[in-house]
């Protein structure tokens, strides 16, 4: 038995907090009893109607994903373009992504089915590191790099890179190398980062995802997590 919140969530119907709001306002029946009590116990043998929605039991699924560029990290796109969820099978479609990587961006994404799992990986208290490698016009020097270390406005929130390295200089076309490791999850980050010292970022790749890394995948395949590693990725969450 468990409470009727964290079944609801696990059902992928909605975050636990949504979950508790609705037991609140009366939007859930439970063997067609109205419960309002937040400490109710139910199983999924139970019928569970949540605003008149059957509670279906979902194996929870996480997946690391190596996103190609081109690709919409929505799970669906009102101007037709490709999303990330076309790399999974149908019987898939009620996962989606954690957090975002821009249409240009490829690397390293997560997508689950689990409301409570993708809450705690982008809530903002919860550092996990994040790798990038950006190619950016212009040549970046290490006065620029200064800069960013010392943090830098972005969106009215002062963030401080983890890791900033110029990797490599290509005097010839103008661009530069550079690595990047933030831990926000402010929208476009790196672009907004290196636009603060005026570069544009014109390739952006995600590396790795706290100790994920994309190993043995080509861009548009996947993997399923291990039991271990989604343990491990709730652990660091918490610690941050
Ligand atoms: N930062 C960006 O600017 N874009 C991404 O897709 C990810 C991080």
């Amino acid at each position: 038995m468990e409470r009727l919140q964290k079944l609801i969530a696990e059902a992928g119907y909605c975050s636990r907090r949504k979950a508790e709001e609705l037991i609140k306002q009366g939007k859930v029946l439970l063997n067609g009893e109205k419960v309002t009590q937040l400490g109710t116990k139910a199983s999924f043998g139970n019928e569970i109607l949540v605003e008149g929605n059957l509670l279906e039991h979902q194996e929870k699924k996480y997946y690391l994903f190596y996103k190609p560029r081109g690709v919409v990290c929505t799970t669906k796109d009102d101007k037709g373009r490709k999303t990330v969820l076309d790399f999974f099978d149908d019987e898939e479609t009620r996962i989606y992504p954690v957090g975002r990587l821009d249409y240009d961006t490829t690397g390293l994404l997560l997508l689950t089915n689990d409301g409570d799992f993708a809450n705690q990986m982008m809530h903002p208290s919860y550092k996990i590191d994040k790798f990038y490698v950006a190619k950016v016009k212009g040549i970046v020097t290490g006065e620029e790099v200064k800069r960013l270390k010392k943090g830098i406005i972005i969106d009215d929130k002062k963030i401080y890179p983890t890791r900033v390295k110029v990797k490599k200089i290509d005097k010839k076309n103008l661009t530069s190398i550079v690595e990047i490791t933030i831990h926000d999850g402010i929208n476009h980050e790196v672009k907004k980062i290196m636009k603060s010292i005026n570069h544009e970022v014109i390739k952006l790749k995600r590396e790795t995802f706290g100790f994920l890394n994309l190993s043995n995948l080509k861009a548009g395949e996947k993997r399923r997590l291990t039991p271990k590693e989604v343990k491990q990725l709730y652990n660091m969450a918490n610690n941050g």
